[in-house]
């Protein structure tokens, strides 16, 4: 989770920066839970009806516009299966905005009169379904509906393609617990656990449909472009370049990261070979390198306890914010200035990438295992490297219970802010974190 799902480290120093993470990570689910509920009905932009198309032999039928997650019932879509996405944009700082299109390759998984693509209300222009204009409606309430010109039969493989543009819903970040992108004075990143991804491309946004992803992002020749994958290509323009990464592994939606800043790369060799790739924000490398350089380590160290290392890279990228939660961003751990010199976040993330990248959860329900084993990899590292040991870690944590006011896997609904707010009378939350040591 973002990292939230850091859980406490066995210092206090730790524990109290690590603490706000984890009611992050419950509050950034919590602070999403309202926008999935008012899907539906939303202004017509094409000139659609978003009426039945004319029937073929399979009696194509729409697309469901969720997936029924316990938790989120709008996220995902029903209806087809997500192979590929190529997001091809072009960032313009000054105006805080990305354009561009993004193509969607997938098969349906029913005859689909129309489907449903989960959207954020950005301005789209155009939409294609194998190349051929569609009806759409929306984006409203979190959905686009689209009508391909002729309904598609059931295991077609089809592309969809919207043009658009959006700026950054979370602009500022002042609210921590928003997922979304958050645009800085010309920079950006992104922090999508659990479902902000539609806030920055069309897409069927849950765990359940994993996909590969293309991303040519284009800015100005002043900003670097740090993403999933690996960067198969920079393409000289006219003042600006295109950066081109490839993420060959199929990933979740919320795992996605697009970093455009005044970055500096630094690329090392971890075992076996593998590509270890960090982007940090210019000017802060020199604080965090101590937990950076022993990244090589813990993969080995993981290697040895859960297999292979399941991606083709591995990185962390470092935005100049004080982020007080990290997200383990497949291939490349997102992380702001408060904890990427932290050892034990720094391992908590990469234990991520087996537990809730690799293997993933089926229902947002069950996020407490990505968490538990993250954490727990992340008392493994711990003893492994000469700390305290995971059972005193256990202990340690056990021992303060109200580090954890909720129950795991006991939850019917997401956590709400209040959940985490102290009662009439006590504490202060800043008092509660400081007094779990
Ligand atoms: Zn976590």
């Amino acid at each position: 989770m973002p990292d939230g799902v850091c859980h406490p480290a066995s210092q206090m120093e730790h524990r109290r920066r690590v603490l706000p993470a984890l009611l992050a990570a419950f509050l950034l689910v919590a602070a999403c839970s309202g926008g999935d509920g008012d899907k539906a009905a939303g202004r017509s932009e094409g000139d659609s009806t978003a009426g039945e198309t004319t029937a073929g032999a399979a009696s194509p039928t729409a697309g469901a516009p969720g997936v029924g997650d316990p938790y989120y019932p709008g996220a995902g879509n029903g209806g087809y299966d997500v192979g590929h996405y190529a997001l091809d944009l072009t960032w313009d700082p000054d105006a805080e905005r990305l354009q561009g299109t993004a193509t969607l390759t997938a098969t349906a998984t029913q005859a689909l009169s129309s489907f449903s693509l989960d959207l954020a209300e950005v301005e789209v222009s155009a939409v294609t379904v194998d190349g051929a204009d569609a009806r759409w409606d929306g984006p409203a309430g979190g959905e686009m509906t689209v009508t391909p010109a002729q309904p598609l039969a059931e295991e077609a493989e089809f592309t969809v393609a919207v043009s658009y543009a959006a700026t950054p819903l979370t602009a500022d970040g002042s609210d921590a617990f928003a997922p979304g992108w958050f645009g800085r004075g010309g920079d950006m990143f992104v922090l999508f656990e659990p479902n902000g991804a539609p806030t920055l491309f069309p897409v069927n946004d849950h765990p359940t449909d994993k996909a590969t992803y293309s991303f040519r992002i284009t800015a100005p020749q002043d900003l670097e472009v740090a993403a999933n994958g690996l960067l198969t290509g920079t393409e000289p323009g006219d003042g600006v370049n295109t950066w081109v990464y490839e993420s060959s592994d199929p990933m979740a939606s919320y795992l996605v990261q697009v970093v455009i800043g005044d970055l500096e790369f630094e690329e090392s060799t971890g075992p076996g070979g593998l590509p270890i790739r960090h982007a940090f924000e210019t000017g802060i490398l020199g604080d965090i390198d101590p937990a950076v350089d022993r990244i090589g380590d813990m993969i080995a160290f993981y290697e040895s306890r859960f297999g292979p290392y399941p991606f083709e890279a591995y990185g962390m990228v470092v935005v100049d914010t004080p982020l007080g939660l990290a997200l383990e961003t497949q291939t490349l751990s997102t992380f702001g200035t408060l904890l990427a010199e932290d050892e034990d976040v720094v391992a908590h993330e990469l234990a991520h990438q087996w537990f809730g990248d690799d293997v993933s959860v089926a229902t947002w329900q069950d996020i407490w295992l990505n968490e538990g084993f993250a954490t727990y990899s992340q008392w493994m590292w711990s003893e492994h490297a000469g700390g305290p040991t995971a059972d005193e870690r256990a202990a340690d944590e056990s021992a303060n219970p109200e580090a954890y006011p909720l129950p795991p896997a006991d939850l019917l609904k997401p956590p709400t802010k209040t959940d985490f707010l102290p009662q009439t009378g006590s504490p202060p939350p800043s008092r509660r974190s400081s007094s779990t040591n």
